[in-house]
Formats: C-alpha cells, sequence, structure tokens
C-alpha cells in the first residue's frame, strides 16, 4: 500500500510542466505565484463525487479529464485563460495501477488546457470525491460576468446541447451504446478560446454545467432580465437527433447537464461579429432567443408558446425526473 507522500512524489510532483508566473509549486506548505501586470486573477472550484457525479467503474483517466473540464469550464465562462490548478483527492485506497492512470490523465488534460498543478491534498475516506481548483487570468474588468444581460441582446450557445446527457445514457444502459455521445459525456471540451474572444462582444455569459435553462436562469437573475427561447433553435447533434425522439432530444437539450458549451448574450449589433468568431474558432454559435425585460423564461416552438420543463436542470438537493 502506498503513503500519502509517495502518492504526491510518484503521482503529482511531476504531473504538469511549468508556470512563467508559478515561483514555488508543489513540496512546500503552499505555492508561490505572481500575476501579470493589469490582470485579475478568476478562481473557482469543482467537486466530483462518486455516485453523484460519476459511476464507480469509470475509467481514471476519463475522470481526470471530467474533473479538469469542468472547472476550465468556469474559467472559459468568465473569460479567463487557465494557469494552474491545486487538486484535491480523497481516495478509498491507494490502487497504483488507478493512481498511474489518473495520473496520466491528468497530465495529459493539463497539457490541452494549458494549466500547471501546483499544489494540493491528498486524504483516505469511504468514498471517491475530487476537488480541483482552477485559477486563471483575465484583463482587469473585463470578466465575463452573468449580469450583463440587456433587453433586446441575443442569446447564443456554443456547440449542441444534451449530447453529454444522452452519453451517460448510454452509461446507465438507458440508451444504445454510441461513441459520439459518450465521447461528449466522458472528455468535455470547455470553450477556452470562445470565452476569451468574447471579452469584447458579450454583455453575460456562463457555462452550461446543470442544464441550459437552469444555467441561462442565473443570467436572467442575475440581469434581472427575462428570455424568449425558440426550442426549434436550439442546436441539437444529428446523432442524439437520431438516437432519441424529439421530445426526449428537447429536453435534454433544455435541461441535460454536463455540455460545458457556452451561454451568452450578447448586444443584436454584435450578430455578424459571433458570426466571424463562429468561422475564425470552427465552432457553431447558435442563437436561441433574446433577452426582454422582465422575469423567467417564455419558450416557443415554431412560434407557438410551450409549457417550461418542471425541472431545469440538476440540483444537488432537488433530484431531477425524465419526460
Ligand atoms: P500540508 O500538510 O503542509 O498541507 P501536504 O503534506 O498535504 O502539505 O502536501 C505536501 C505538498 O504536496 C504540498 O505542496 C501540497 O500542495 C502537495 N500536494 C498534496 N497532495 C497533492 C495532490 N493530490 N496533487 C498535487 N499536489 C499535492
Ligand atoms: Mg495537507
Amino acid at each position: 500500500m502506498l503513503g500519502e507522500f509517495e502518492i504526491i512524489r510518484r503521482y503529482f510532483a511531476n504531473a504538469s510542466g511549468d508556470h512563467p508566473q508559478v515561483q514555488l509549486g508543489i513540496g512546500d506548505d503552499c505555492a508561490l505565484t505572481t500575476l501579470p501586470p493589469d490582470t485579475q486573477l478568476a478562481l473557482s472550484i469543482d467537486t466530483l463525487v462518486e455516485g453523484v457525479h460519476f459511476l464507480p467503474d469509470i475509467a481514471p483517466a476519463d475522470l481526470a479529464w471530467r474533473l479538469l473540464g469542468s472547472a476550465v469550464s468556469d474559467l472559459a465562462a468568465m473569460g479567463a485563460s487557465p494557469a494552474w490548478i491545486t487538486l484535491a483527492l480523497t481516495l478509498k485506497d491507494s490502487d497504483s495501477e488507478w493512481l498511474e492512470q489518473f495520473s496520466k490523465g491528468l497530465s495529459e488534460a493539463c497539457h490541452q488546457y494549458g494549466v500547471t498543478l501546483i499544489g494540493g491534498d491528498t486524504t483516505s475516506g469511504s468514498i471517491n470525491v475530487l476537488s480541483a481548483q482552477v485559477h486563471g487570468f483575465v484583463e482587469t474588468g473585463k470578466g465575463l460576468k452573468r449580469s450583463g444581460a440587456q433587453p433586446g441582446d441575443l442569446i447564443f450557445v456554443s456547440g449542441s446541447l444534451g449530447d453529454s446527457r444522452a452519453g451517460l445514457a448510454t452509461l446507465k444502459g438507458e440508451l444504445d451504446a454510441n461513441e459520439y455521445l459518450l465521447t461528449r459525456y466522458l472528455r468535455p471540451t470547455p470553450r477556452v478560446e470562445l470565452g476569451v474572444a468574447l471579452r469584447d462582444i458579450a454583455s453575460a455569459a456562463i457555462d452550461i454545467s446543470d442544464g441550459l435553462l437552469a444555467d441561462l436562469g442565473h443570467i436572467l437573475e442575475q440581469s434581472q432580465m427575462a428570455a424568449e427561447l425558440e426550442c426549434s433553435q436550439l442546436p441539437i447533434s444529428e446523432v442524439l437527433a437520431q438516437s432519441v425522439s424529439k421530445p426526449y432530444a428537447d429536453h435534454w437539450a433544455l435541461t441535460g447537464g454536463e455540455d460545458f458549451e457556452l451561454c451568452f448574450t450578447v448586444p443584436s449589433e454584435m450578430r455578424a461579429s459571433v458570426a466571424e468568431l463562429a468561422k475564425a474558432l470552427s465552432l457553431n454559435l447558435t442563437e436561441i432567443g433574446c433577452i426582454v425585460a422582465g422575469e423567467g423564461v417564455h419558450l416557443t416552438d415554431n412560434g407557438v408558446s410551450i409549457a417550461l420543463p418542471e425541472t431545469f436542470g440538476f440540483d444537488h438537493f432537488h433530484k431531477q425526473g425524465n419526460p
């Protein structure tokens, strides 16, 4: 059985590269870093709990990718560039094969997202619980908040919605196995480049971690606005459309969590800039509605008003059902 310090030394001390702003990384009581001039530090922490966020038999490398993907996605939603992370691990045991695979996935994900692992904590417990705290840089005053949406702003989402929820359904045996959907669930693609580019375009932004309606709801609440959403405009992948009936696809696009796409609002005169950005990033950016004065969401399907789903997305203390 490996001890705590042997685990840190073997699997985490060299799990990622150097960073110019990190003077002292893993191994002391604290890491020491500096900030580039005119920069604010964007901070966020994300936790994955066994049985809640992942099934116990998930491949350890996939777990590392999901952990980093969900954490880095918050930086993307703030328009921040990823810099470094700290990692808190509570593990049932010190299985060297599991740790080897996990740290390999972690190194790859750190490399992909441009973050350096600079510290953490390693403890034992009765279930696996993993927390990653990400730190990123954003030009002072340019962070993309949830509170800036104005009447008349257009609402956009990146990529496609509902795939991750469908990927989870394939793992639970509710849906036939499908490589694309499973990958969308296991290997999130936080939209970092998009977030950074939106700093000068968007009035508000959020990443879709709990479900479009739930997360857009946070923009509306903090901006004290309402939204009109058109269901037929929701970006649903061909694979999802072929895998489930339209009501399921729509439901999962509206309420399925963990797509880690961005939902953002822009003044209407910025429509062309968003189209240019989509082209430059080779990423679908789809207009799904607009911001209006008032409260709540008005949902239409081909122009006809439809009822909102009973639940808007995942909430840890109010577990959701399906259609
Ligand atoms: P302390 O007890 O002073 O908090 P620890 O013994 O917990 O320090 O950790 C020793 C060093 O290893 C620290 O620099 C800490 O940040 C780092 N560390 C511990 N666990 C991890 C981990 N899972 N990933 C990365 N760094 C870690
Ligand atoms: Mg400690």
